[in-house]
């Protein structure tokens, strides 16, 4: 097919086939680059969808979209200029449907019914991937590591996937994932060019509900990075098609605890502590494998990283849920973050990622 190429971002190699997740010449990350224009009289205007912009996804096939109606979620105002994306109302409550949608939709035509999938998750990404397998009539074993909260675990299970528990934390979850077994296709979000790849349709929506304005700044929660990434890579996509002038302020927010962009970004050492232990349980990514790339991307569009404190994202998310929004404390993080950065003139974005039942409920202490 044309119109797109998936390539290593270290020494130029073409992916075999869209099953690759890194480059077997040298090891490297892939990336996915298309070679369509974002032109909006493109946009299939009466599906709400992500696939409202399937013309910028020449790699699939129509008849091969697993969808769930994901994407498109609602942009609301919150105070100031500030506005939240509602992207916990995605159909498995987080942003993560983005890239599962579009990655089990690539994958399916090549996975038998002899073969499984399988994926390393904190909890989000294996509860979406779940899903869209189910979807697809795909088996799917889901490595997360024994510390992830229980809620997330049932979601996994519910859609009928396996879940393997791995002890040692995230690492080790996304190693034994990787094993090669017979039958196993690894698929695993953080590599998988085309999951990340998904991600640039929350630009192009913001374009349009932003009614084609570029907003000041936007505030993304980071772990793994495919969220950072394709954003980015959405907003570039604009501006080289002509429909932008400028990328916005893109604000990588993560926990104190675990901040390895932060400091790398600020050419500061990181030490990750040797247990993480956070209310943001979906942040737990301290060794991300595409840190060197999300370094890269951050300063080629001169955005910014930042960090905050626990009892930040407790009062983020209590003042969150006083006004109507519940959303789990990984995403609390990002409106945290925005708090720092009040002087800046909207609109601004917070990308809210994960629905509030998805965790416990931390109650607001009485003082
Ligand atoms: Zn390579």
């Amino acid at each position: 097919m044309q119109g797109y190429k998936v390539s290593c971002i270290r020494c130029g190699a073409a992916a075999q086939s869209v099953l690759s997740y890194s480059c077997v010449y040298c090891g490297g990350i892939l990336d996915v680059s298309i070679d369509v224009e974002f032109r909006p009289e493109l946009i299939v205007g009466n599906d709400t969808s992500i696939w409202r912009y399937r013309a910028f996804y020449p790699y699939i096939r129509e008849g091969d979209i697993i969808t769930l109606g994901e994407g498109f979620t609602p942009i609301v105002r919150f105070k100031n200029g500030l506005f939240l994306k509602l992207d916990y109302l995605n159909p498995t409550g987080s942003f993560k449907d983005r890239g599962s949608s579009v990655l089990i939709s690539a994958i399916r035509r090549f996975v038998d019914s002899n073969t499984f999938i399988a994926e390393d998750s904190s909890g989000n990404a294996g509860a979406s991937i779940a899903a869209y397998a189910a979807l697809a009539g795909i088996k799917a074993k889901i490595y997360v590591p024994e510390t992830v909260s229980g809620l997330k675990l049932e979601q996994i299970r519910a859609y009928g996937a396996e879940v393997i528990k791995v002890k040692g934390g995230r690492t080790k979850a996304s190693e034994e994932a990787i094993k090669a077994e017979p039958n196993k296709v690894y698929i695993g979000h953080i590599y998988h060019p085309i999951f990340r790849d998904g991600m640039r349709t929350i630009a192009y929506e913001l374009y349009e509900q932003l009614g084609g304005k570029v907003p000041s700044a936007v505030f993304v929660p980071v772990s793994a990075g495919t969220l950072l990434l394709g954003l980015i890579k959405g907003f570039e996509h604009l501006l080289g098609s002509g429909l932008i002038d400028e990328i916005p302020l893109i604000v990588a927010c993560q926990t104190r605890i675990v901040s390895p962009l932060y400091h790398a970004f600020k050419g500061l050492k990181y030490t990750p502590p040797k247990k993480v232990k956070t209310v943001a349980d979906a942040l737990v990514s301290t060794n991300p494998p595409l840190l060197e790339l999300m370094v890269r991307k951050l300063r080629e569009i001169n955005g910014d990283a930042i960090i905050v404190d626990e009892e930040e994202i407790l009062e983020a998310y209590w003042e969150l849920a006083s006004r109507g929004i519940f959303v789990e404390p990984s995403s609390a993080v990002a409106y945290a973050a925005s708090k720092k950065y009040e002087s800046i003139q909207g609109p601004k974005i917070v990308i809210l990622t994960g629905f509030g039942l998805k965790t416990r409920i931390y109650q607001r202490s009485r003082v």
